[in-house]
């Protein structure tokens, strides 16, 4: 079972531009997929990639920075942390610390925050905008039910 790492009150973040995240695989929406244009592999739905050095990354990122960072995707604006509905988690039986914060989200359903422990980010700088995770996670989620209806 997926070992989660939940959001407390006590977690907070500051990023410290390494670029790591914009060497994983960020899934698109149709929208994205569309402003994204020459910059998406349409076949995964994700942002082309691209060498650099060794590595493959962010066709999207030069001199360690984001081309598009005002309007990057959902994922990237949430990365590293991602929502999920509470609902969830008890359907598949995954165990929820006691501490893990919980919100409501713009849906009415109440969310618990998880985040990928890779981010160098994480521990560092001020508590985040919860409320802004959720909302995003929330528009990403309800633009790829969307894809999946029309497919
Ligand atoms: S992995 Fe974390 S610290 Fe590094 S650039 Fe991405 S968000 Fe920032
Ligand atoms: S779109 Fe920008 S933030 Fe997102 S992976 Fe590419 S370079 Fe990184």
């Amino acid at each position: 079972m997926a070992d989660f790492n939940f959001v407390t009150p006590s977690t907070c973040f500051q990023c410290s531009r390494c670029t790591h995240c914009c060497s994983l695989d960020v899934m698109l929406s149709d929208e994205e997929l569309t402003s994204l244009a020459d910059n998406v592999d349409s076949k995964w739905r994700t942002t082309k990639k691209v060498m650099d050095g060794s590595n493959l990354t962010c066709s999207l990122l030069q001199d360690n920075a984001c081309k598009i960072y005002e309007s990057r995707p959902k994922l990237c604006r949430v990365y590293p942390f991602f929502a999920i509905p509470a609902a969830d988690l008890e359907r598949f039986g995954i165990p929820v610390p006691d501490a893990a914060i919980h919100l409501i989200g713009d849906d009415g359903e109440k969310y618990l925050i998880i985040y990928d422990d890779a981010c160098p980010g994480v521990g560092r700088g001020v508590a985040c905008n919860w409320s802004e995770i959720v909302s995003l996670t929330i528009s990403h989620l309800s633009e790829f039910d969307r894809h999946k209806e029309s497919t």
